[in-house]
C-alpha cells in the first residue's frame, strides 16, 4: 500500500455576528452576505489543493474562526463533502467546530452530527455576565449552558470551553467561579488563555487613550497557577501551556501544531505548512473570493524551512507541551543528538530553573510556564 504521511486540515470561517472588544483574529462583524460566494470559493480552493493532498490522509479536522456557527449549515455540510470527495479523510478523523454560545440549535447540532463533527468548541470566556458585557461578547453564561445541553442531546460528548483570565476587572473570586461553573457542566476540555491586549482592538485603543488598565502580572499567574492545580483535583491534566483535558480527551487537531505534523488551511488568512513549506493566505474576504474567482490559489507568502528552522519550531513547539520533548524523537526526525545541539541553551535554561531534564526529556517547570517566551526564544 502506498504510505502517506498524516495531516491536519484548517477551515477558516470569517464571520462572526459581532466584534468582541479584545478580537485581532481574522474575523468579521456585518460581512455575512459574502457566505455565499466565500464558500463557492473555497470549494474552488478544495479542488486546487487536490493534488498537493494525494500523499496524505487526513485525521483532524478544525473550522474554527471567526464563529462557524453562524453561517448557514449547508455551508459547512458542503464544504466538509467537498473534502471527502477531494482528499483521504481517516475514518475516526477528529473534527472540531468553534461555536458561539446562543448560535447553536439542536437542528444545526443535527446536520454538524450528521456531517461527521464529533467535537464542539465554545467560547464561554467568563461566568460574569457583566464580564461577558465588558468583553462585548453578544450570550449570557446561561447561553452556554443551555448549547451545552442542546449539544448533548445530540449525542456530542466531546465539548472544549474556552475561558479567558486577567480581564481588567476580574477578581480571582470570578475566575474561581468560571472554572467551577464549567467544571459543574462535566466539560471535558478547557482552553484558557490569559487577556492580551492588543494594538487594533477596541480594548488596545480604551488602553492608549488611559481607560482601560491592564490587570497586574502577579494577580495573572495566581490566576493561571489556580486554573492549572484546580482544573487537575478535577481530572482535567494540563498537557499544553493553556490546555486542559479529560484523560483522552485532548485536542488532537492542536497537537499536530505542536508536534509539527504538516497542516492545510482553507479559507482567508489560513496557514499551511506541507513539505517543509510554509504559506498563507490572502486575509480578507474579498480578497480571497477574487482569487479564487481567477482559479488561483489565494496564497500571499510563502517560505521554505530550512533544517535550521524545523529544528527549533520543532524545540518550541514541543515544549509547549507539559510531556515536553525527547532526544529519542528528535533523533529520529533530524538525526541529531538534543544534547549535543542546543548544549549551551538546555545548560542556561537549566540553570535558571526554567526547564528540567529527566533522562532523555526535557520539559518546562512550573516558573518555565510562566515564563515560557523565555525559553522560546532561545531556540530561536
Ligand atoms: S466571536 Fe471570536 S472571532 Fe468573533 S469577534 Fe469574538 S473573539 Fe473574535
Amino acid at each position: 500500500m502506498l504510505y502517506r504521511d498524516n495531516a491536519g486540515l484548517y477551515i477558516h470561517v470569517p464571520f462572526c455576528s459581532s466584534k468582541c472588544n479584545y478580537c485581532d483574529f481574522n474575523s468579521y462583524a456585518g460581512k455575512i452576505n459574502l457566505a455565499e460566494d466565500y464558500f463557492k470559493a473555497m470549494i474552488k480552493e478544495i479542488e486546487l489543493y487536490k493534488e498537493n493532498m494525494k500523499d496524505y490522509i487526513i485525521h483532524t479536522i478544525f473550522i474554527g474562526g471567526g464563529t462557524p456557527s453562524v453561517v448557514d449549515v449547508r455551508y459547512i455540510s458542503r464544504i466538509l463533502e467537498k473534502c471527502r470527495t477531494e482528499f483521504s479523510i481517516s475514518d475516526n478523523c477528529e473534527i472540531s467546530i468553534e461555536s458561539n454560545p446562543g448560535t447553536l440549535s439542536t437542528e444545526k447540532l443535527k446536520v454538524y452530527k450528521n456531517a461527521g463533527i464529533n467535537r464542539i468548541s465554545m467560547g464561554l470566556q467568563a461566568q460574569q455576565d457583566k464580564l461577558l458585557k465588558f468583553l462585548g461578547r453578544c450570550h449570557s453564561h446561561k447561553d452556554f449552558s443551555e448549547s451545552v445541553k442542546n449539544a448533548r442531546d445530540a449525542g456530542f460528548e466531546n465539548i472544549n470551553g474556552d475561558v479567558i483570565f486577567g480581564i481588567p476587572g476580574q477578581t480571582l473570586d470570578d475566575w474561581k467561579e468560571t472554572l467551577e461553573y464549567l467544571i459543574s457542566l462535566g466539560i471535558n476540555h478547557i482552553s484558557a488563555y490569559s487577556l492580551k491586549i492588543e494594538e487594533d482592538t477596541k480594548f488596545g485603543v480604551m488602553q492608549e487613550e488611559g481607560a482601560l488598565v491592564p490587570v497586574e502580572d502577579e494577580l495573572d499567574r495566581e490566576m493561571y497557577h489556580f486554573a492549572v492545580d484546580y482544573l487537575s483535583k478535577n481530572g482535567l491534566k494540563q498537557y499544553e501551556i493553556s490546555n486542559f483535558a479529560k484523560e483522552g480527551y485532548e485536542c488532537k487537531h492542536n497537537l499536530t501544531y505542536w508536534k509539527c505534523v504538516d497542516y492545510l488551511g482553507l479559507g482567508a488568512g489560513a496557514h499551511s505548512c506541507l513539505k517543509d513549506i510554509r504559506f498563507s493566505n490572502e486575509v480578507s474576504i474579498e480578497g480571497y473570493i477574487d482569487y479564487l474567482k481567477g482559479g488561483e490559489k489565494p496564497v500571499c507568502e510563502k517560505f521554505s524551512l530550512e533544517l535550521a528552522d524545523k529544528m527549533s519550531e520543532y524545540m518550541f513547539l514541543g515544549l509547549r507541551l507539559t510531556k515536553g520533548v525527547t532526544g529519542k524523537e528528535f533523533f529520529q526526525r533530524f538525526n541529531q543528538d538534543l544534547f549535543v545541539k542546543y548544549n549551551d541553551s538546555l545548560k542556561k535554561l537549566e540553570n535558571k530553573g526554567l526547564i528540567e531534564i529527566a533522562g532523555d526529556c526535557v520539559k518546562l517547570t512550573r516558573l518555565g510556564f510562566d515564563l515560557a517566551n523565555q525559553v522560546f526564544v532561545e531556540f530561536i
